[in-house]
């Protein structure tokens, strides 16, 4: 059973991703879901949302200072068009989820990642994933109440994560 969300990298974990306006503007949110849906991962929690400047702010906290940081939360928070907020959760998928994505930017993406294959510029890059264990933590409860995040068994589980 999945039942311990550990801190151990290939553990069963859960990671944040967000489909950012533009990947919601292209039409590519069933895309991206699907390809976390088709490699074995579970949809935790899901939501339309367009964050508030302080959400984005703190979202990227890490980033403040960098010339680009105001681009990147007016772009987030604009409203033109939802971020799609997500919990995704399963073996690895942390690690896997970033390698799912691709580089941050699409240029350097390999063909085959969701950034490499749906976007050009790394200021609209399409899709947010988690880089750690600690951001996982941090990301999910800043977009995510607990009680928004449902705890729930795929019926074919074995047939998705037995090792044997
Ligand atoms: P990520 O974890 O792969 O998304 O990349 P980072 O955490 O380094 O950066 C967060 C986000 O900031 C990226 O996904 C881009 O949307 C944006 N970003 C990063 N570097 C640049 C840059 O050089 N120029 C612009 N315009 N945006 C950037
Ligand atoms: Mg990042």
């Amino acid at each position: 059973a999945q039942k311990s969300i550990a801190g151990v990298p290939g553990g069963i974990e859960r990671t944040f991703i967000a489909v950012k306006p533009d990947g919601t503007q292209r039409f590519l949110i069933g895309e991206i879901i699907k390809r976390f849906e088709t490699k074995g991962y579970k949809l935790v929690a899901i939501k339309a949302i367009v964050p508030s400047r302080t959400l984005a702010e703190k979202h990227y906290e890490d980033l403040k200072g960098r010339p680009f940081f105001n681009g990147l939360v007016k772009y987030m928070t604009s409203g033109a068009a939802p971020v799609i907020a997500m919990v995704w959760e399963g073996k690895d998928v942390i690690r896997q989820g970033r390698r799912l994505i691709g580089a941050t930017n699409p240029l350097e993406a390999q063909p085959g990642t969701i950034r490499g294959d749906f976007c050009i510029s790394v200021g609209r890059n399409i899709i947010h994933g988690s880089d750690s264990f600690e951001s996982a933590e941090k990301e999910i409860g800043l977009w995510f109440g607990k009680s928004e995040v449902i705890e729930w068994e795929f019926g074919n589980a074995e047939w998705v994560t037995a090792d044997n």
